[in-house]
């Protein structure tokens, strides 16, 4: 809602591919970001040289130079902006790789591009000052003290369905695919895990919503789950 007020978050995109640049900044825009593509690495670069991004998704397999090179020179600079990575699919080693030159968030093609806009969001946000609390109704989360209460009950959450919960809260009224969920919480590659979801989500239903009549967590079909106070998520 207070988006609008605010100066357009600016990204970055590295992305030698011109079918998916177009595509991704054809997105990023009619969502309300200013998106600035770097066709190759140097390109990539030069336009960081110029301009403060707050944002950079940046492709690994560039015709000049390896992702990573890049990602490197970015974390060398003064301003640093998140990095999200996006590899072909299957380079697990990639993965490792650019998590450990400092990328923030790491995208395996192909993916749904609200898959990529969720990320987005994510790491924009994640460079403002982090709330101690976390709230959605009568439901609220002490971060500092990992403590989850509704209607002003405690509620025992095991760390798992804690991580859920605070990932959905921090993604209010978002859809939030299984496979966002599992890459989030149990930091792994998602094939044939994401059943994993449903089962977590079940128990924190039992925990959160079901004793109450306004129900929080909502089944996004053919998506995933969302956290929301109101039901429009079309159960
Ligand atoms: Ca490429």
């Amino acid at each position: 809602m207070s988006d609008a007020t605010q100066k357009p978050a600016s990204i970055l995109l590295v992305e030698d591919e011109k079918r998916i640049a177009d595509f991704l900044q054809r997105g990023l825009e009619s969502n309300g970001f200013s998106v600035e593509h770097g066709l190759d690495g140097a390109t990539g670069l030069e336009k960081l040289h110029e301009t403060d991004f707050d944002l950079v998704i940046l492709d690994l397999m560039l015709p000049d130079m390896d992702g990573i090179e890049v990602l490197e020179k970015i974390r060398n600079r003064k301003v640093s902006p998140p990095v999200l990575i996006l590899s072909a699919r299957g380079g697990i080693d990639d993965r490792v790789r650019g998590l450990e030159h400092g990328a923030d968030d790491y995208l395996v093609k192909p993916f749904a591009f609200v898959e990529l806009l969720a990320r987005v969001r994510a790491l924009l946000r994640r460079g403002l000052p982090t709330p101690e609390r976390l709230s959605i109704g009568d439901l609220v989360m002490d971060c500092a003290r990992r403590r989850v209460q509704r209607g002003g009950e405690g509620v025992d959450l095991a760390p798992k369905e804690y991580a859920i919960l605070e990932y959905l809260l921090r993604n209010r009224s978002r859809p939030l695919s299984r496979t966002m969920i599992v890459e989030h919480v149990w930091d792994m590659e998602y094939d044939g895990l994401t059943n994993i979801v449903d089962v977590y989500i079940r128990h924190l239903r039992s925990k959160i919503d079901d004793r109450f009549p306004v129900k929080l967590i909502h089944t996004v079909r053919g998506i995933g789950y969302m956290l929301d106070i109101n039901d429009k998520a079309g159960e």
